[in-house]
């Protein structure tokens, strides 16, 4: 029987709606809205329209966007007073750094010059302890925890179950790793020293991808009826000139296979702005001292 599909664009257009309904509340209570500024430093094509469309989504949303963009040869210490400025305007309650960054600029140094408040991407090493000791008050990575929305959403409970990650960055692999310790998984987190991983990863009741490997991921690897979260985003040759989009899961055997699995696209892509939004306006209610949307 072919695996469940897991649908991120309605998940993620759910979370969206809410979202949009809990800024009009915080409007009405606070006689603004949430406000997220976005930071591209060069021009990067895909960096450049993930900007603009996190950008746009915020303003779907209700919340004011505002976009900083700069050219690629901008100093490092003017691209930290900017991170200062805006950790300092009261109008903004997000901050989100688009990476990577040209190679003259320290990634970890301007992440660091984040307010952890404001820090809606979830990297500052604050925000990254905060969920490692399972505090409550942690801005999660958008990513990983787009995928653990998708997988409660299909799950249920997921303690107890056995779950393997492959790949430890720390946008994805260790984050994803440290919600499911708190969802009480059993976690294996696997890399590219791991020793035979398709013995690990049949294992797994939870299968989470983000490796940036097409197809790496077999059919064959994977229990009959794993729940199968595929992060990778890898562009492939698709013949006369065109590309596709694949993840790191060879979907076609994996489906038949998995009990649940997510496309690429239409599965993770698009929970990661929703997730974006949430924390931003969840960033808005801690500044504002309100009661935390359910
Ligand atoms: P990184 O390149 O930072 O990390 C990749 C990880 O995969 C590393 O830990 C690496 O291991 C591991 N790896 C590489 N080769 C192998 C292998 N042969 N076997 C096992 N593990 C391996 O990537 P990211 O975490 O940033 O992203 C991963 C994927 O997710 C990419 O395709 C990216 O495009 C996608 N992505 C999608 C997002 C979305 O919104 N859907 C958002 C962010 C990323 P080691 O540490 O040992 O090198």
């Amino acid at each position: 029987m072919a695996a469940r599909l897991i649908d991120g664009r309605a998940a993620a257009q759910e979370v969206r709606a809410r979202v949009a309904q809990e800024v009009e509340r915080f409007r009405a209570a606070t006689g603004r809205a949430p406000g997220l500024a976005t930071v591209l430093v060069g021009e990067d094509p895909a960096s450049a329209v993930y900007v603009r469309s996190k950008g746009k989504a915020t303003r779907e949303a209700g919340m004011e966007s505002v976009s900083h963009n700069l050219s690629a040869d901008i100093g490092e210490a003017e691209l930290l007073a900017l991170v200062d400025q805006l950790n300092r305007d009261p109008a903004i309650d997000g901050i989100l750094v688009q990476l990577p960054l040209p190679g003259h600029i320290d990634s970890a140094k301007v992440i660091a010059a984040i307010d952890p408040a404001k820090d809606v991407d979830g990297f500052h090493p604050i925000n990254a302890g905060k969920l490692a000791i399972g505090a409550a008050d942690a801005l999660v990575p958008c990513t990983p925890f787009g995928c653990l929305y998708l997988l409660k959403q299909e799950l249920g409970s997921l303690s107890g179950l056995d779950a393997v990650v492959i790949g430890r960055s720390n946008i994805v692999g260790k984050p994803m790793a440290m919600l499911l310790l708190g969802e009480s998984c059993t976690v294996t987190i696997a890399h590219s020293r791991t020793k035979d991983l398709p013995a690990v990863v049949r294992r797994a009741d939870i299968v989470v991808a983000a490796v940036g490997r097409p197809e790496m991921v077999k059919g064959d690897w994977l229990k009959s009826s794993a729940t199968v979260i595929d992060v990778g985003i890898n562009r492939v040759d698709a013949g006369e000139g065109k590309t596709r989009l694949v993840g790191d899961v060879a979907f076609d055997d994996a489906q038949k296979v998995a009990g649940a699995i997510t496309p690429v696209p239409g599965g993770v892509g698009p929970m990661t702005i929703a997730m974006l939004l949430r924390n931003t306006l969840v960033a808005a209610h801690r500044r504002e001292g309100l009661a935390e949307p359910a």
